[in-house]
């Protein structure tokens, strides 16, 4: 790691990480996220699910796939950005700095799910590994949620 850096980060300013570095990150996280992205969708379609929006305004979280008929928003989540338990030990966190990110991500869906519950919502997370690896069940689980109402 740069030495500069590493000071920062030893401070605790993440907010004043060069924007240099802020701007990679950025875009490496949106391209994780967006991957997934594109496979649920896809498996969506190929399934013949539809009634859905990405990343609507107005609902907190903006959700990745919201039903708005049936009030069900849907996140993917990528396992390393987003912490995932299972997948935790395997994916390493090579750096304060980006653990900082993983935990601040996790800080935000908390509070979007809550704010999300209160409005009414009800919320399905997909894990990156879940959809890899179980893309059948995944859409199970939201065809049950869909008809559920
Ligand atoms: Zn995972």
């Amino acid at each position: 790691m740069e030495k500069s850096l590493q000071q920062k980060l030893l401070r605790g300013q993440f907010g004043n990480v060069d924007s240099g570095h802020s701007g990679r990150m950025r875009q490496i996280r949106s391209k994780g996220n967006r991957s997934t992205e594109v496979r649920f969708r896809a498996m969506l379609i190929r399934a013949g699910v539809c009634g859905w929006r990405m990343h609507p305004k107005g609902v907190p979280g903006k959700p990745d796939f919201f039903f708005e008929a049936c009030q069900v928003a849907v996140f993917v989540d990528g396992c390393y950005w987003h912490g995932c338990p299972k997948c935790s030990h395997t994916v390493r966190v090579n750096s304060p700095y980006w653990e900082a990110k993983i935990k601040g991500n996790q800080r935000r869906d908390r509070k979007n799910g809550r704010l999300m519950y209160r409005q009414g919502l009800r919320v399905l997370r997909i894990w990156e590994h879940q959809i890899a690896g179980e893309p059948g069940r995944c859409i199970e689980r939201l065809r049950r949620m869909l008809m559920a109402r």
